[in-house]
């Protein structure tokens, strides 16, 4: 079982993922974008943690909504609202449990990917976050040992939008000279992705 405190450990691997990768974030969007999603995210992530540090929530459900609606103030730009819905859309679909199963984080993480889909309204295959966040998605079951398939399948997704013309977002505008970059909001979805797939491992 999951409990508010294996959450408030998953993000704060997420903030430690983010902070040594900001720099690489930022070079991937220098690329494609404006160069900040590095600085983006570490001030947000940095942010859910003080936050979750002042006033622990006692549900996972709980963390979750705080963590998102930390991402929608302090993030900005396109990835704020989208990661921010990420996170408080899953942490909804959790509810008030103390405890949930691998299996129900699952179906909560669908929901807040579905819900990505719809506020950006970018599928599969645009190049967006969505390219990491829909194929781990696909990959988890109800066995926290499916956290590390899932963590190799948002990579995978990640290093596959490097072709990919993008069709969303800011990367957008540029067209054809969007193929043959990375994309940096799926990059930053592998390292969510993968954050929960140590803080899993940690915990077994
Ligand atoms: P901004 O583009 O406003 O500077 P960021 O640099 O923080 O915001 O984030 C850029 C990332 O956001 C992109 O790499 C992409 O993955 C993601 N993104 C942008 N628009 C969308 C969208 N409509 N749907 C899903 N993801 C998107
Ligand atoms: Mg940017």
């Amino acid at each position: 079982m999951l409990d508010a405190e294996f959450f408030r450990r998953w993000l704060a691997a997420v903030a430690a993922l983010v902070d040594r990768e900001a720099d690489r974030l930022t070079e991937l969007d220098s690329a494609i974008g404006d160069a900040d999603h590095g600085s983006n995210l570490r001030r947000g992530f940095t942010a859910v943690g003080a936050a979750l540090e002042k006033e622990p929530p006692a549900t996972p459900g709980a963390v979750l909504m705080l963590a998102g609606r930390q991402l929608v103030s302090t993030v900005g730009g396109a990835s704020g609202p989208l990661y921010g819905t990420l996170l408080r859309r899953t942490g909804k679909a959790l509810g008030d449990d103390a405890e949930v199963t691998p299996a129900q984080l699952a179906q909560a993480l669908r929901a807040g990917v579905a819900a990505v889909a719809q506020l950006g309204g970018a599928k599969a295959g645009d190049k967006t976050m969505l390219d990491a966040l829909e194929p781990a998605v696909a990959a988890l079951g109800d066995r926290t040992e499916s956290f590390a398939a899932a963590r190799v399948a948002a990579e995978q997704g990640a290093l596959a939008t490097v072709p990919l013309l993008a069709r969303k977002g800011r990367a957008s505008y540029l067209g054809e000279r969007s193929i043959g970059h990375q994309d940096p909001g799926a990059t930053s979805s592998a390292l969510l992705v993968a954050a929960l797939a140590e803080t899993a491992e940690a915990a077994a």
